[in-house]
């Protein structure tokens, strides 16, 4: 890994914008499963039954099991070096924007400061037929829990065919316009318009370096495959460029 890591730093030493897209890959050192892989949520969850906005609105009581299995593993995890590593370059930069498509709130834990969810975030909960928000913690032992209204409440995360929340977007183009190098962590690049991001990077020009277990759709565009799990690639990474003096603040 030596060699590719010397290479990748090199590639993105005079970056002093980065934008970070990451997937559910970077937090199952954590301990939190993610969807595609062998044992991820998949193979128990279909996505169409348990996590589309059509399957919510037929049975939410169906959904809630996918729901509270992610609610007990998220609430007892805890960010692993990748998100601290992640935190820690962030400060020698100019700027570092994460997009993420997590819900976890790792990235945030770990003390990164500018974040955006792309799909939503799991700290609150949102009803459908009323619009009334609550606190997720303060459903705790409450399955499904419901509104006053009567309707099952909602993680406020992006199901498929739900919006991607407004502005998140917008914010995610201009950062990536911006931005001089893209590292692309842990997702498989198969849920739209996430998917479009790294494209939208490699069309402009901009270095894009991706740190997964093995290959994607991505690894065919001109970027560079740091292969390995996240825990250990992105610390090293890291470390490579803190010894780079053009990526070291002035
Ligand atoms: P995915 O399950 O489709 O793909 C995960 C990717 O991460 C795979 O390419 C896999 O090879 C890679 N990976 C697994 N372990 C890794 C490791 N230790 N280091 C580096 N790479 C690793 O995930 P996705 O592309 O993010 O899309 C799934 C959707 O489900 C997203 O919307 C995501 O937010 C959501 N999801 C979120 C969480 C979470 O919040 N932690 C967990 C599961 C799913």
């Amino acid at each position: 890994m030596g060699a590719p890591i010397e290479r990748a730093a090199e590639t993105l030493a005079g970056a002093r914008e980065v934008v970070v897209l990451t997937g559910a890959g970077i937090s199952v050192e954590s301990g939190i499963p993610d969807f595609r892989s062998v044992g991820g949520l998949w193979e128990r969850f279909d996505p169409f039954d348990y996590a589309s906005r059509g399957a919510f609105e037929r049975d939410p009581v169906r959904c809630w099991e996918l729901f509270r299995e992610l609610a007990e593993v998220v609430g007892s995890a805890a960010p692993n070096p990748a998100h601290f590593a992640l935190a820690q370059w962030e400060a020698r930069l100019d700027r570092m924007t994460v997009i993420t498509q997590n819900i976890d709130g790792l990235h945030q834990a770990a003390g990164s400061r500018a974040v955006l969810e792309f799909h939503g975030g799991s700290r609150e909960l949102v009803c459908i037929a009323c619009g009334v928000r609550a606190a997720s913690m303060g459903q705790a032992g409450v399955w499904p829990p419901t509104c006053g209204c009567g309707q099952v409440l909602k993680p406020d995360v992006v199901l498929f065919g739900d919006p991607i929340p407004l502005g998140v977007w917008g914010a995610s183009l201009t950062a990536l316009e911006r931005c001089q190098g893209v590292v692309v962590i842990g997702t498989s690049a198969q849920v739209a318009p996430f998917s479009e991001l790294p494209l939208f990077a490699a069309e402009q020009g901009i270095p894009v370096v991706e740190i997964n277990l093995e290959s994607t759709t991505l690894t065919a565009l001109p970027t560079l495959l740091l292969q390995g799990p996240a825990g250990e690639v992105v610390p090293a990474l890291v470390d490579a460029l803190a010894g780079r003096s053009v990526g070291a603040r002035p």
